[in-house]
């Protein structure tokens, strides 16, 4: 996980990035007014409490962080002195969920809001940011775009969803039911039966020219940079206040729950909360998933150490501190082995581990200022003074 962020933020840094921290717990207002009343977020996922101060208040644990950023950015006057702003945040952010394999009631986002940019080339290079870390990351992934259209094109295909649904009333769920007249977009959302979405009105029929030409460009440009996506127009964001571009970063190996990075542009939030019509665009990192992807890849053994310390006998044991200590300051990643266990079973555990090396120390290697360099790997050993055998070690990580 700590991987993952802190492959985070140092892209976020070469985008020219400033970290918000934003508050855990917020009035839930905010949420009902934001992330809108007719999400499943809002709907059923809240953690929702009244406080037993004087006036009662309603107050809830995020369940995401824009609204708390759009909250603070409001707050701090940005929208009308400072407008265009390069945010991002990182924390826990909880829900009520049924617990599965990468759905749990609390999890972790690393998030991005970028303020004051309506234009394509913002949405590209958010694009562009988010296809730099996957890759960075080596895990396998495919990214969707679609463009959901704007608040002047959006209620004609709203309405030929709302068509569609009521044909098709005997296949939807329950849920979808509800859906229809609260929030029609959220058909093509649901989890139970996607396949009929396929027979569902598709967004970009109904694009006008202006979110047309805009989707176009920001197309364009992921092409001119490399990025490989894939248009699903039937991809919709769960949340209300998403415009034009909406994207989704799928990763293997994770089933049902495979959407790793989420986002897209929000041009209507900040007014719609009480500030300016500044445009936004934003996304979130799911970490969790982020690292049971990395895991189903077979990528998760970053942390394994170059080098296991064992020491045989009390005087070994001192000496090994002091050896362990300075491979440290050599940026090698050591772990200290318990000297009170056997050889065979410590060995064991260093391959298991995936320790690069073992170095051992006994009484005889101590008088002679000498260790024994294991190389896990080659199943090689040999004896050589202390300083060589960090040279050596450093010199493997390097391969
Ligand atoms: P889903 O459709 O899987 O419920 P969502 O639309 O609720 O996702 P967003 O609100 O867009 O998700 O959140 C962005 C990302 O955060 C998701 O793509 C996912 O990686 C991660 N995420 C969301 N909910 C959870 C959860 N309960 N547990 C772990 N990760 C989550
Ligand atoms: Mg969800």
């Amino acid at each position: 996980m700590s991987f993952i962020e802190e492959r985070a933020r140092a892209l976020v840094e070469r985008y020219s990035m400033k970290e918000v921290r934003i508050p855990v717990l917020e009035r839930t207002q905010l949420y009902l007014r934001s992330t809108g009343e007719t999400t499943d977020i809002v709907e059923k996922q809240m953690y929702t409490f009244t406080d037993r101060d004087e006036g009662e208040t309603i107050v809830a644990l995020r369940p995401e962080g824009t609204p708390g950023v759009v909250r603070a950015y409001i707050e701090a006057g940005s929208d009308r002195t400072d407008p265009e702003q390069r945010l991002f945040y990182s924390g826990p952010m909880f829900r009520r969920e049924r617990p599965q394999k990468g759905r749990y009631r609390q999890f972790f986002q690393f998030g991005v809001e970028v303020f004051g940019r309506p234009d394509a080339a913002c949405d590209a290079e958010l694009l562009i940011m988010t296809d730099e870390l996957c890759r960075g990351l080596k895990v396998p992934f495919t990214m969707e775009i679609n463009s959901v259209g704007d608040p002047k094109c959006r209620p004609a295909f709203r309405e030929a969803l709302v068509q569609w649904g009521r044909a098709h009333w005997d296949q939807l769920c329950d849920d979808c039911h509800n859906r229809i007249d609260r929030n029609p977009l959220r058909l093509l959302d649901c989890k139970i039966d996607a396949k009929l979405a396929e027979s569902a009105p598709n967004s970009l029929d109904y694009l006008c020219d202006e979110c047309r030409t805009h989707f176009a460009t920001a197309k364009e440009l992921l092409t001119a940079a490399n990025v490989q996506f894939v248009v699903n127009p039937r991809m919709v964001r769960g949340l209300d206040y998403y415009t034009r571009t909406a994207f989704e970063v799928m990763a293997g190996g994770l089933g049902a729950q495979s959407t790793v990075v989420a986002g897209g542009r929000y041009d209507g939030l900040v007014e719609a909360m009480g500030g300016a019509a500044v445009a936004g665009i934003g996304f979130a990192i799911g970490v969790d998933r982020m690292a049971l992807a990395l895991q189903a890849a077979g990528l998760a053994s970053a942390a394994a150490p170059d080098a296991a310390i064992i020491a045989i006998g009390p005087a070994a044991t001192r000496h090994a501190m002091v050896v362990a200590r300075n491979l440290r300051a050599a940026n090698l990643n050591v772990e200290m082995f318990s000297p009170e266990r056997k050889m065979k079973t410590l060995l064991a555990r260093a391959s298991k581990i995936g320790a690069r090396f073992a170095v051992i120390i006994g009484d005889d290697e101590l008088a002679r200022g000498v260790v024994q360099l294991r190389d896990l790997r080659q199943s090689a050993q040999r004896e050589i003074s202390e300083a060589e055998a960090a040279r050596v070690i450093v010199e493997a990580r390097k391969e």
